[in-house]
This record gives C-alpha cells, sequence and structure tokens, in this order.
C-alpha cells in the first residue's frame, strides 16, 4: 500500500520526474543526499514497469543510440527456444559497463556506426538452461544455423559453452556495428553465436597488429572459409573501440567483450533479465 501511494505521488500528477524529485527532496526530505534522490529514481523507472537490480540499468536507458535484438528472448538462437530468465527484450548491465558502452556508442556514432548488441546481462538459470541443452544430443534443431560443422557433443570442450558465464556478472556483452549509411548491419564475415573457428578474432589475421593475413590458421579447414580482408577490418575497428573504451576481447568470439576492471570476479548473478 505504502508502495503504491509513492508510485502514485510519483507518477499520478503528470509532472516530469526531475520535477517529481526535485519536489520530493524540498518539501519532504529536506535532508536527503543526494545519493539518496539518486536511487529513489528507482521508482520512476518500476512505474515504467522497466525495474532494473540495485547496480544495474537498461541499456536503453543508458545507450539510447543502441539497437537491441536480444536472440534468447526469441527462438533464433542455438537452442531454439526462448532462453530461461529472459522475461522481456531487454538488456541489462552494471552501471560501470554501461558507462563505458555509452562513451564507445558515442565514439562510433562520429564515425557512421550503432551498436547492436545481441546479449549483456545473463542469468545464471539461462547459463543452466544451455547445460540442460547441450545434454540432450538428440536436440539439434538449430545445427544447420549455427554449428552445422561441429558436433554438439564438442561445445563444451571447444570453449562456446561453459557451467559459468562472463556475461552473469553484468559486465559482458555481445554485440556488432551497424552502419547508419546503409542501414545494415556491418559485414563481420559470420554471424553471432556461430560455433565455429571462423568466429575466432585471429581467423586469416593478427588482431593483435591488425594485419590481415588471409590465411586459416595452421590445422584449421579449408581455405574456402576465408573472410576477405573488408570484413576482417571490420572486426577490428570493433575490436579496437571496444578495447579503448575498456573493455577486454576473447580469443574465441568476435562480437564478446567484457569490461577489463572486475571489482567481483567470481560473483554471477541470477535475477531474470525484464
Ligand atoms: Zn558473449
Amino acid at each position: 500500500m505504502k508502495t503504491d501511494r509513492m508510485k502514485e505521488f510519483l507518477c499520478g500528477d503528470g509532472r516530469t520526474p526531475k520535477n517529481v524529485f526535485a519536489a520530493l527532496k524540498r518539501k519532504l526530505f529536506p535532508a536527503l543526499s543526494a545519493a539518496a534522490v539518486f536511487a529513489l529514481a528507482g521508482c520512476t523507472t518500476a512505474c515504467r514497469g522497466t525495474s532494473a537490480p540495485a547496480g544495474f540499468v537498461h541499456v536503453a536507458d543508458a545507450v539510447p543510440d543502441a539497437i537491441l535484438e536480444i536472440r534468447y528472448y526469441s527462438t533464433y538462437n542455438f537452442v531454439g527456444d526462448r532462453i530461461d530468465g529472459y522475461e522481456a527484450p531487454t538488456a541489462l548491465l552494471t552501471v560501470e559497463a554501461a558507462r563505458d558502452l555509452k562513451a564507445e556508442s558515442d565514439d562510433l556514432k562520429k564515425q557512421g556506426y550503432r551498436l547492436k548488441i545481441y546479449d549483456a546481462y545473463r542469468p545464471q538459470r539461462a547459463v543452466t538452461h544451455f547445460m540442460r541443452w547441450a545434454k540432450k544430443p538428440g536436440d539439434t534443431r538449430m545445427k544447420a544455423c549455427f554449428y552445422p560443422r561441429l558436433d554438439k557433443s564438442v561445445l563444451f570442450a571447444q570453449g562456446y559453452i561453459a557451467e559459468k558465464s562472463g556475461h552473469s556478472r553484468g559486465r559482458t556483452v555481445d554485440l556488432t556495428l551497424f552502419d547508419m549509411k546503409t542501414g545494415k548491419e556491418v559485414d563481420m564475415g559470420g554471424t553471432f553465436d556461430w560455433f565455429g573457428i571462423e568466429s575466432h578474432p585471429g581467423w586469416c589475421g593478427d588482431p593483435q597488429t591488425g594485419k590481415y593475413t588471409g590465411k586459416a590458421p595452421d590445422g584449421a579447414p579449408s581455405a574456402e572459409r576465408r573472410i576477405t580482408e573488408a570484413q576482417f577490418r571490420n572486426r577490428m575497428l570493433l575490436r579496437s573501440v571496444m578495447m579503448k573504451h575498456g573493455f577486454k576481447p576473447l580469443a574465441e568470439e568476435w562480437w564478446h567483450f567484457t569490461l577489463a576492471n572486475e571489482p567481483c570476479p567470481d560473483t554471477y548473478f541470477d535475477h531474470p533479465v525484464k
């Protein structure tokens, strides 16, 4: 009841949130600290039905230029079902990760790009769903789309699926670039969640130097799957801007980045995405 009254006060009189908080501070809580007022701002978010847990923000709020295509809320993913814990087509990140992503987004916008986000914070229950799927060898509904050349049984051994994911710490994001001139995703020579060596940033080039070689690494499958120099350079553009803003890349996936400075590297959250 108390909460309902607070919501009514905050949302029911047509005032803007900014004015409401000013009124709150002036009339009800003259001694309220700026931090406490900021904390109360979560209630206006709740009024819109999109509350984020403490320490997290919605990417759509923090990085309004980003385009969201949350694959695990849909059935277009390697499992083929909506993934547990995804209750809305939205993305959450910790405040720190979202802040740095915003800086990156602003940087790229000047170059004619937007960020397209496939996944961000991922609840532990979603990772558990992946594990459950992995233990059903006969369920290969999405093999043709995401792992046509790999047997499902090797996805764990080759590091594409793990029992714990850095995404569950809220500081990791899967994303690509969207070209504002063409109105299309930038051609990366592969797609998000493609399980295969072609997704490695080192495929056909050296990510340390940014030099394209056009050669597959030793022992790799045939050259027909090589990416072009333009595709390699697009991957390197995303990578260089992410690293400039404090994110570290992954050796297996060109689309996956984690904020480098993690204060709690062993903390895995399980609140749903909504
Ligand atoms: Zn990822």
